[in-house]
C-alpha cells in the first residue's frame, strides 16, 4: 500500500485551526460560539488598500512577478522596515515579499540548518507552532527555551547562554508574541545580541509581525543592536498591522540570505499574489490613519479584557505589552473546577459555556512550574469580551459550587 512519509505523519500543525473547525462545527449545530481562538484583526482592510488591488485588477496586474516581489514592493518595505527600526539601512534588494510572512519560517530554517546534521534552533515555548513544526520537518533539532510569567514572558538570559553552543544555528525571537501578548525590552534584546556576540555561527531570525502593535515602549528590532544587522532575518508583514491576513503579503530582510530565501520562493509559490502586492505598496505608503485607529483599539481592548479577566474567580492575568493576545492563568480555575489541565479547562468552557479559547498545550509543551494558562485573541467586540468573561466567570462559579 502507498504510504505517507513519516514527516509528513509526524508533521505538527497550527490547532488555531483546529480548534476553529470545532468551533464552526458547534455554530452550525445551532450552538451560540463566542469565539477567541484566531489570530487575526477583526478589521476589513483600510478602504484605500481595497481600491488598490481592485485598480491592480482593471489594471491588468494578472501576472506572475518576480519571485522576490515587484520593485515597487520591495523599495516600500525597504524604507518602511528601515524607517520603523532606528533608520537601518535596508535596501530594496535586501527585501524578499512572500506569501505571508509564514513561509519565511521554514524558509529561514532551510537556509541555516541540513537535515540531520545535528544543528539546533533554539524558539520560544510557549511559541507560535510553526516554529517547533517547521524545525522538526526540515530535520533540524528543536531547543525550546522557557518563557516566564515572573518575566512579563520573557526569557531568562542565563538559560539562553547555557542553550547555545556550537551547534546552535539560529535563534527565533518573536516580539510582541504570541501567545502570550509579552515582549522583549531594548535592553533585554541588547542583552541578547551581546551573548550571540560570542557565538558568531548563530542567525537570529527576528519574528516581528506584531511590531506595529507594541503599546509601552517605541519598537526596537535586535538587528539594530550592535553587530546583529547583518545576521538577522527581519520578518513582517501586512497581515497584522494592516487587517490583510487573508491578501498574504509578508516581507523578510537580510542582505545576505535575500537571494537565498528568493530562490525558496521560486522552488515553493513562484511570487506573493501580485494583486496583493500592489495593494501592500498602497498599504504601506499611503494613509496610516486606519492603522492607527485599529492600533488604539486593541489597546483599549486590551485593558477592558485584562481588567475583566482579573476580576474572574480563579483568574490571573498579567499585563500584555503588545499584539492582542491575552494569556491569563488559569491554575486556581482548573483547582476549582476539578478540571485536570488547561486543555480540559478549555473544552469544558466550550462545549458548556460556548467560549472558544486555546490552551497553553497548543503552542508547545508545558512549561513546568508555570502552571496552567489559556489563550484569549482579544481581536473582538467590546460586547463579545464583556459577555465572553462574564460566561467564563458564571462558568467557573457554577462548577466551583459543583465541585465542592
Ligand atoms: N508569526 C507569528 C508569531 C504569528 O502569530 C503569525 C500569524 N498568526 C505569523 C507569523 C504569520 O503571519 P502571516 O499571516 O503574515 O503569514
Amino acid at each position: 500500500m502507498a504510504e505517507i512519509s513519516r514527516r509528513a505523519a509526524a508533521l505538527g500543525t497550527e490547532n488555531a485551526f483546529v480548534v476553529l473547525a470545532e468551533v464552526n462545527a458547534l455554530a452550525r449545530q445551532g450552538k451560540d460560539i463566542i469565539s477567541f481562538c484566531i489570530g487575526q484583526p477583526d478589521f476589513p482592510a483600510p478602504e484605500h488598500v481595497q481600491e488598490a488591488a481592485i485598480r491592480a485588477i482593471r489594471g491588468g496586474k494578472h501576472g506572475y512577478t518576480p519571485s522576490a516581489g515587484i520593485d515597487e514592493l520591495r523599495e516600500a518595505a525597504a524604507r518602511y522596515l528601515g524607517a520603523m527600526r532606528g533608520g537601518l539601512p535596508i535596501r530594496p534588494q535586501d527585501v524578499v515579499v512572500g506569501a505571508g510572512a509564514k513561509p519565511f519560517i521554514a524558509y529561514a530554517i532551510l537556509s541555516t540548518t541540513d537535515y540531520g546534521a545535528g544543528d539546533e534552533v533554539i524558539y520560544p515555548n510557549p511559541g507560535f507552532p510553526i516554529y517547533e513544526s517547521q524545525i522538526v520537518a526540515n530535520g533540524a533539532k528543536p531547543v525550546p527555551i522557557h518563557l516566564h510569567e515572573a518575566r512579563d514572558f520573557a526569557f531568562d538570559l542565563s538559560d539562553l547562554e547555557k542553550k547555545i553552543n556550537k551547534n546552535t544555528k539560529l535563534l527565533i525571537l518573536n516580539y510582541p508574541h504570541n501567545p502570550t501578548g509579552g515582549s522583549l525590552s531594548r535592553s533585554e534584546l541588547q542583552q541578547i545580541a551581546r551573548i550571540l556576540e560570542k557565538h558568531p555561527q548563530v542567525w537570529v531570525y527576528a519574528d516581528e509581525i506584531y511590531s506595529r502593535l507594541v503599546f509601552s515602549e517605541e519598537f526596537f528590532s535586535i538587528a539594530q543592536a550592535p553587530g546583529l544587522y547583518e545576521r538577522t532575518i527581519i520578518s513582517d508583514g501586512a497581515s497584522k498591522t494592516w487587517a490583510m491576513t487573508g491578501w498574504r503579503i509578508g516581507f523578510a530582510s537580510n542582505p545576505v540570505l535575500a537571494p537565498v530565501l528568493t530562490r525558496w520562493i521560486t522552488n515553493t509559490d513562484s511570487c506573493a499574489s501580485q494583486i496583493s502586492q500592489w495593494a501592500a505598496v498602497e498599504a504601506i505608503n499611503g494613509p496610516q490613519e486606519a492603522a492607527q485607529r485599529m492600533k488604539d483599539s486593541f489597546l483599549q481592548r486590551r485593558n477592558l479584557i485584562v481588567g475583566l479577566l482579573n476580576d474572574v474567580p480563579g483568574v490571573k492575568c498579567r499585563t500584555p505589552g503588545g499584539a492582542f493576545y491575552a494569556w491569563p492563568n488559569v491554575t486556581e480555575a482548573c483547582r476549582m473546577i476539578g478540571a485536570a489541565d488547561s486543555e480540559e479547562f478549555r473544552k469544558r468552557l466550550l462545549n458548556e459555556a460556548g467560549v472558544a479559547v486555546l490552551a497553553d498545550i497548543h503552542f508547545g509543551s508545558r512549561v513546568p512550574g508555570e502552571g496552567q494558562h489559556v489563550r484569549f485573541s482579544y481581536a473582538a467586540s467590546n460586547e463579545a469580551i464583556e459577555a465572553g468573561v462574564s460566561r467564563l466567570a458564571d462558568f467557573i462559579r457554577r462548577n466551583t459550587k459543583k465541585a465542592a
